[in-house]
């Protein structure tokens, strides 16, 4: 098991700064028992002038609301304030490079009632970024992602990821690396915990909205083709769209930009060193440690 804190390590609780091994929660608050709680899943890197920056963080902290008022948890917090607690929260434990991990739960509360209250915890502990040469075995999962007619799927909502541990543990099984789920029309969707994209001819591909959580990576990606001139189409693609194309990737907050090595042990057409895929990997990786010079340099070929 990872070491996420220490007998030093604080966490943010309503409002406080507490020990995380001193800190409590109610076991008979309606999350434990039901999956009922929303999440975000933020990072904060250490830039190249050596400052602490949270890679987006109003719109991960904004998913937070939206999450929550999908799922009727009582809000009242503000964007501002959470970022400037979170702030604190990585100065607290001396994090630059970290995962950050805040919770909207519920009460105690053994029925499907509605509450009043909601609480927060957010938790951080170190990541260094990946962004490597790694290249990962992916394989098509028999679990399909949930039905959006019974799930707020844009939500990012504990009890949707009972589905994601299903597809990794079967994929770990198999000895793969990662899943991909399809969805409940045998479409291409996403990873467990990630988005994906696929690359043919210079141009990317990547599942529309609609049975995914469409994430801020991918949002950023999108952002990073236009500044690239590399063109990208949003659709619905069946599995048989993927096999055969040049090159494939997940991105997620915590996976970052990862490419495909293969996908059901079929490898891609193209080396990943020389896919526009990779020069997306390296824009977001400039992207989030902020060398823009970097940036420029690749768009303009400079070595
Ligand atoms: N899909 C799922 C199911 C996820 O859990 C995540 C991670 N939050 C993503 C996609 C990627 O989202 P983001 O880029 O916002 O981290």
């Amino acid at each position: 098991m990872a070491n996420y804190y220490n007998e030093k390590t604080e966490l943010y609780l309503n409002g406080e700064f507490v020990k995380a091994s001193e800190a409590k929660m109610d076991f008979y608050s309606q999350s434990f028992h039901y999956g009922y709680s929303v999440f975000e899943g933020i990072r904060s890197y250490r830039t190249e002038n050596g400052k602490t920056k949270i890679f987006k963080a109003k719109e991960h902290y904004d998913r937070l609301k939206l999450s929550a008022q999908a799922l009727n948890l009582p809000y009242h917090w503000t964007t501002a304030e959470l970022i400037a607690a979170t702030y604190e929260l990585l100065d607290r434990n001396q994090l630059q490079d970290a995962y950050i991990r805040p919770v909207i739960y519920a009460p105690a509360n053994m029925s499907f009632n509605l509450n009043t209250e909601s609480f927060i915890v957010i938790e951080a502990w170190e990541m260094a970024p990946f962004l490597g040469d790694k290249l990962i075995r992916v394989m098509t999962s028999s679990f399909q992602r949930p039905n959006p007619k019974g799930f707020k799927l844009h939500a990012k909502a504990a009890g949707h990821y009972v589905n994601s541990i299903m597809a990794s543990h079967e994929a770990k099984a198999k000895g793969f690396d990662e899943a991909l789920l399809l969805d409940m029309n045998e479409h291409i969707a996403e990873a467990p915990g990630a988005n994906l994209f696929f690359e043919k001819n210079g141009k990317l591909f990547t599942p529309a909205p609609g049975h995914i959580l469409a994430g801020i990576t991918r949002a950023t990606v999108i952002e990073l083709c236009s500044e690239l001139n590399i063109p990208v189409e949003e659709a619905v693609f069946s599995k048989e769209a993927i096999y055969g194309a040049d090159a494939a990737f997940f991105c997620g907050t915590a996976a970052e930009v990862i490419g495909f090595e293969s996908l059901d042990n079929q490898p891609f057409a193209m080396k990943w060193e020389n896919s526009v895929s990779r020069s997306i990997q390296l824009a977001y990786k400039n992207l989030v440690k902020e060398n823009r010079q970097e940036l420029v340099n690749e768009i303009v070929g400079v070595e």
